[in-house]
């Protein structure tokens, strides 16, 4: 059976896809292996490329603050992945095409590391995991079934960052739906 390490090795070699041209590092996704709480994005933007981790930039300052906020936690407790693994150029969307090469990355990765609660940050993430082309308003707001544990849609960053009203409360409600489901389930990386 393959390992998380051994898949990443493999998506650092990667080449299935149009984006391995472009890329300075593949951002396979960081944290710890045996998580209960996961969090899925799009992809990396500049700052993540270059560092070959998931957000580390604005949109992950903002993730990082909210994760402690509301979930009381820092990121090295939870594991952050993206649906694509190399950056689109100029941050521009991922085709369809992209996604589909990359997809059975982040199946493996939510396979092996059996997160109890994945959070999904944005459209992508949530439609992909989900199988539905719904919008993200009507999408969240709720938690849904998932892999045997709970999948919570909410906001990207981004859209916060963009100044959407919305974004913000609502990815502090959708936190706060997570860490209730982390208690419900009886994960010891959060406090009542
Ligand atoms: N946006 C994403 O979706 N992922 C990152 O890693 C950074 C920004």
């Amino acid at each position: 059976m393959t390992t998380l390490v051994e898949l990443e090795r493999e998506a650092l070699a990667c080449s299935r896809c149009p984006l391995a041209a472009g890329r300075t590092n593949v951002v396979f996704g960081v944290g710890d292996p045996d998580a209960d709480l996961m969090f899925v994005g799009e992809g990396p933007g500049r700052d993540e490329d270059l560092k070959g981790e998931p957000f580390v930039g604005r949109s992950g300052q903002l993730l990082d603050r909210l994760i402690q906020e509301e979930i009381g936690m820092t990121r090295d407790r939870c594991y952050i992945a993206n649906v694509v693994k190399c950056r689109p150029p100029g941050n521009c969307d991922p085709h369809p095409e992209e996604v589909a090469s990359c997809r059975p990355y982040l199946e493996a990765q939510i396979e092996m590391i059996r997160p109890r609660v994945v959070v999904t940050l944005g459209i992508f993430a949530t439609r992909l995991l989900l199988d539905t082309t719904d919008g993200i308003t009507k999408l969240r707001g709720r938690s849904y079934p998932f892999h045997g544990g709970w999948l919570v849609p909410t906001f990207h960053p981004s859209a916060a960052l963009r100044g959407n009203p919305m974004a913000v409360a609502g990815m502090r409600a959708d936190f706060v739906r997570a860490k209730e489901l982390l208690l419900e389930v009886g994960s010891p990386v959060v406090a009542p």
